[in-house]
């Protein structure tokens, strides 16, 4: 047994644990937790725990359906609230899925992404990442299609006291500090019940983790306030909906490869590579940054979401920006994506952008001239002249590009990429079928 496994027996019994919830995450980012008592943990640190993996959606065929949970020590964390039965607390790690004989499974997203940074790092690159998460705070949850009640009435920046969200905000803030996932800043965002939480950077596998975990304790904190927290891409018609802009660096050591001092946008070479690696590839890793039929209502112009593939520097309406808020710090150079969403499968998209952007380095792409003009008051035949792709505009389109997307296939892994796909054109074709409010109201008076 290593320090970090007997560091977790030995807190258990300190601090009196009763339940360890073993975490895993779903092809479609959905949280799996089997809980165990302390005394079985010794055993699943060396043999993991057995489950049925047909039963977890994407993750196996009927007839190789044994799967084995083994708990990762270094993401040991109590949760911050104890459990109903009394005072005692239980815990949390997250697992690496394997077959029984102990190889990785095809099907497990954090395999997918510790994949993908093992390839960075034979490159000599770390992957550093932080995320903008938006998501709104809701009177109710109904589930029968009525519009929701936003839990404020705020608006950007809004301190907005006497409504639930500061309260709100500073709990979460508590309980995710507790967990040891560091917050930067948090603040209202533009629409009524809209909240805006930034993580500290971290490395992308243990930022998958955080967001992971985040929802799970945002969701937690917003129950006992009485309200309900939603990461859905874009709940209102009227008004924005939820992105998780992404920002990435990487790493040559303590180097920040993508800060050089000469240029304009203290972007270095593997910086504009890796930028131009992004747009090249950004309608074909669409489906997965933005995998909802609904997060495509979001992608709209205006709303700040960007529709266009194009990258700037003050620009809020590109897809890629290249901040600059503090000038001359080569720590913190880097890139912000602003196409991915909140209901994103973290370990997945991580892996995506990744793997564009590692394309672009590789193959040392060239970086289009940057974008500066707002592209969202471009007609559609300035922007093709201009030469600025449309990103996908509909969960149709984006899955017709990541089909025939050999860079998604082969981050994907087969098993991801075709049970992604067959799951995601199933719910296209669902969605496709249904005849819609916005039709009744349009076409029954008019027709
Ligand atoms: N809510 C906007 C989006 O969907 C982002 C607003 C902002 O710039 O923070 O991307
Ligand atoms: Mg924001
Ligand atoms: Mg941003």
């Amino acid at each position: 047994m290593d320090r970090q496994q007997e560091f977790v027996l030995r807190t258990l019994e300190e601090r009196d644990i009763r339940f360890v919830r073993l975490w895993f995450t779903d092809v479609l980012g959905f949280l799996k937790s089997v809980a165990v008592a302390p005394a079985e943990l010794e055993g699943a640190f060396a043999e993991g725990i057995g489950f049925d993996g047909s039963a977890i959606e994407g993750f196996a065929r009927v007839y190789e359906s044994d799967m084995v949970a083994r708990p990762d020590p270094s993401t040991f964390q109590v949760l911050p609230w104890a459990t109903n039965e009394g005072d005692h607390y239980s815990a949390r790690m997250f697992c690496d899925i394997t077959m029984p004989d102990g190889s990785p499974s095809w099907a497990d997203p954090r395999h997918v992404l510790s994949r993908t940074l093992s390839k960075a790092s034979e490159a000599g690159f770390t992957c550093y990442v932080h995320p903008e998460i938006e998501f709104f705070l809701l009177r109710t949850v109904n589930g029968d299609g009525t519009r929701p009640e936003p839990a404020d009435n705020g608006g950007y920046f809004d301190q907005a006291s006497h409504d639930a969200a500061p309260h709100f905000r500073r709990r979460a803030i508590e309980a995710l500090e507790a967990m040891g996932i560091s917050v930067e800043f948090s603040h209202h965002e533009n629409a009524p019940g809209q909240q805006e939480i930034d993580l500290r950077y971290a490395d992308a596998l243990t930022m998958a983790d955080n967001v992971m975990t985040f929802r799970y304790v945002v969701k937690e904190v917003a129950l006992m306030q009485g309200v309900r927290a939603s990461f859905m891409p874009k709940p209102f018609t009227d008004q924005p909906g939820s992105g998780m802009h992404t920002h990435v660096s990487l790493f040559e050591g303590d180097r920040n490869a993508f800060y050089d001092s000469e240029d304009p946008y203290e972007l270095s070479p593997t910086g504009k590579a890796f930028v131009a690696g992004l747009l090249r590839h950004a309608r074909e890793i669409c489906a997965v940054t933005n995998q909802w039929v609904n997060s495509y209502k979001r992608l709209i112009v205006g709303g700040e979401a960007p529709t266009t593939v194009c990258w700037g520097h003050a620009n809020r309406s590109a897809l890629v920006r290249v901040p600059m808020y503090s000038p001359g710090k080569a720590s913190s150079r880097r890139v912000e994506i602003r196409s991915l969403d909140s209901a994103c499968n973290p370990y997945l998209a991580y892996a995506v952008i990744l793997a564009a952007g590692l394309r672009g380095v590789q193959k040392e792409y060239e970086l289009p001239p940057a974008a500066e003009d707002d592209v969202w008051s471009l007609t559609d035949a300035e922007r093709r002249a201009a030469g600025y792709a449309n990103l996908p505009q509909n969960l149709n389109e984006a899955l017709i590009e990541m089909e025939n997307s050999e860079l998604v296939a082969e981050t994907l892994g087969e098993h991801v990429f075709d049970f992604f796909l067959r799951n995601k054109r199933a719910e296209w074709d669902a969605y496709r079928r249904e005849v819609t409010p916005y039709e009744l109201r349009t076409y029954l008076p008019m027709l």
